[in-house]
């Protein structure tokens, strides 16, 4: 039990420091925004951050769902700011970012669960930057299926979604999800023409036959993009990491994801659907 406790060597990752870094810094600050990358804790700020690029988080940091695995606070979303779009497109033009990736927290409580602050946000970073490719990962719009076509409509090149996890664990994981709905929002995704990208948490207690499942569920969804990274407990109030899947494993699904269909996998302890997303523009449709 204390073994499995033990963070590996393979996980240990540098400090965020930097001229770049403290210059991404600087225009989140200044812009008043928020990315996933400190919400989120995530490992691979130095490398993110010290090459220029940044995950925005719109819609606010305060979000209506409690998955267990993630560190943005949940509780009633106090803003709605129709500004932001614009303070997004300025920032991604600032940083001379050439792939952005942009996600948002659920706003359940909105009729239209955020679409148009998505569309604009599209819409105003390609207005000022057209050479920068975009994915968007979006929420689930609990079948607000009108929602969902305005907020892919902007003219991203990518458009995630995230699983997050195997079927059997989603109460755990995800309590306010579905996982038959986020399939069906993957398969209407692509039925709307997009390329479709998920990801997948590793070491909650999944078996490997069950991720084989997920793959083929996946699939037969129409997913074109799959990123499986290791989960790490952001703070000792979120859930437990059952397991630090050792990276030969990680191998081991990627090979074993494309043979099942998936066009491109991104597969290792450190990768977040986010990483390496540049990568993920030129994945045939
Ligand atoms: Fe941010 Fe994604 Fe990089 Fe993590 S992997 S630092 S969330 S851009
Ligand atoms: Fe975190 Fe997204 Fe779940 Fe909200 S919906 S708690 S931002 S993972």
């Amino acid at each position: 039990q204390a073994r499995k406790r033990t963070k590996p060597d393979w996980l240990r990752v540098k400090l965020p420091v930097g001229q770049s870094y403290a210059n991404v810094r600087k225009i989140v600050d200044e812009n008043k925004l928020h990315t996933i990358c400190e919400s989120g804790n995530c490992p691979n700020m130095g490398e993110c951050w010290g090459a220029g690029t940044a995950t925005f988080m719109i819609l606010g940091n305060v979000c209506t769902r409690s998955c267990t695995f993630c560190a943005v606070a949940t509780g009633r979303p106090p803003e709605y700011d129709t500004d932001e779009p614009k303070r997004v497109a300025d920032a991604i033009k600032t940083m001379g970012v050439k792939h952005a990736v942009i996600t948002s927290v659920n706003r359940d409580e909105l009729k239209d669960r955020g679409a148009e602050i998505w569309y604009q946000t599209v819409v105003e970073t390609k207005k000022a930057s057209p050479d920068t490719t975009i994915e968007i990962l979006i929420p689930d719009v609990k079948g607000k299926w009108e929602a969902l076509y305005r907020m892919i409509d902007g003219g991203q090149e990518v458009v995630s979604h995230n699983m997050e996890t195997v079927e059997s664990l989603y109460r755990r994981v995800r309590p306010q999800a579905k996982y038959a709905r986020s399939l069906e929002q993957i398969k209407l995704t692509k039925a709307y023409g997009q390329r479709t990208k998920s990801g997948i948490m590793l070491g909650l207690g999944e078996t490997v036959d069950e991720v084989h499942k997920a793959m083929d569920d996946l699939v037969e969804n129409g997913l074109d993009i799959l990123t499986l990274g290791q989960y790490l407990q952001p703070t000792k109030m979120h859930i437990e990491v059952a397991e630090f899947i050792h990276p030969d494993q990680f191998e081991k699904y990627k090979e074993e994801g494309l043979s099942r269909g998936l066009k491109y996998v991104e597969s290792g302890p450190l990768v977040r659907s986010s990483y390496h997303a540049e990568r993920h523009v030129n994945v045939p449709i």
